[in-house]
């Protein structure tokens, strides 16, 4: 059994990773409302988001991309996935486990074929991506020019056509929650092993890449002309045998003292075992370790290192 749940602080510089659809000219950036402190209140106010919908769309495009690149047997694409088409299967399903058997990916980030109605719940949660708590963030619109000519060389007047982009620069915080325990299981029927442990593993562990690949920047929309400057600054990730409570989201500025509570309790009080789960971090500093959390916590160097070490941990505890 193996369940993952991971937060994240990342920084995405001058980029316009989810916009609305234009109004006119401008091409808004997607607005939503969070509550926050502000000093000792806590208030709503209005930021900038990047979907979860984006965010796991990309997860999967990412899976579709490694997974073709790899060309194993444990990982097939159907026909829909490999052209990146996802979620609403176009294809004629019979049952849960025919599409498990069939692609990595709708067994990984679920599916319906609305023909059937046969369906299959994501193993893999995002919440959306918003600027943390301490609002470390801006936007700014740039104008930039389409031009026609005519066959002279010459702009023609009703050839220039500005329009405005809103570009974000900011520290967002996500979360992921990926139940790998069920990967290559059917939902409807968990009993029954679809495809075998060694498949089950090659797939989970993709899952996990993708995951880094993301914390590189490597989603959204406008990447051909904006891709973001991005850098992963902090990552918590929890890996447990058992089901286990998320940790607080990186939104929040004491995230991670409040995770460690959390834990440290589960721990004390005999909920959680300490060979049953193992906290992993990228980039957080200062870590109060405890010596219920001692031999738990993995501090890694970097973002390849740690997902390299979960990795890992899937070979071991994935049955
Ligand atoms: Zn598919």
């Amino acid at each position: 059994m193996v369940f993952v749940r991971g937060t994240f602080r990342v920084v995405f510089n001058v980029h316009s990773l989810n916009t609305e659809g234009a109004v006119g000219n401008y091409n808004p950036l997607v607005r939503v409302f969070v509550t926050g402190r502000n000093k000792d209140t806590w208030e709503v106010v209005e930021t900038y988001a990047i979907s979860g919908n984006m965010l796991k769309h990309w997860h999967a495009r990412i899976i579709s991309e490694i997974a073709k690149a790899k060309n194993l047997k444990s990982l097939p694409l159907c026909e829909d996935c490999i052209r990146g088409v996802f979620y609403r299967t176009r294809l004629r399903v019979e049952s849960e486990s025919d599409m498990i058997s069939k692609c990595v990916l709708d067994d990984l980030h679920g599916f319906l074929c609305t023909e059937t109605q046969v369906r299959r719940e994501s193993l893999i949660k995002l919440s959306f991506a918003v600027p943390v708590e301490e609002r470390i963030f801006n936007i700014c619109s740039v104008t930039h020019n389409r031009v026609v000519v005519d066959e002279s060389g010459k702009i023609s007047k009703e050839g220039m056509m500005p329009f405005k982009n809103e570009y974000a620069s900011g520290i967002y915080a996500f979360a992921i929650a990926m139940d790998l325990k069920y990967v290559g299981i059917p939902l409807a029927n968990p009993n029954k092993n679809v495809i075998n442990n060694s498949d089950r593993k090659d797939r989970a562990k993709i899952a996990l890449e993708a995951l880094g690949s993301l914390l590189q920047g490597e989603i959204g929309a406008k990447q051909a002309r904006a891709f973001p400057i991005a850098k992963p600054l902090q990552a918590l990730v929890i890996i447990s045998k058992y089901p286990i409570p998320a940790p607080t989201h990186a939104y929040y500025k004491d995230y991670i003292e409040d995770t460690m509570e959390t834990y440290r309790g589960l721990i004390t009080n005999g909920l959680l075992g300490k060979d049953t789960i193992e906290i992993h971090t990228y980039g957080i500093k200062n870590i109060d370790i405890s010596k219920e959390l001692k031999n738990i916590i993995k501090q890694h160097n970097s973002i390849g290192e740690m997902i390299g070490d979960l990795s890992k941990k899937i070979d071991e505890w994935l049955e």
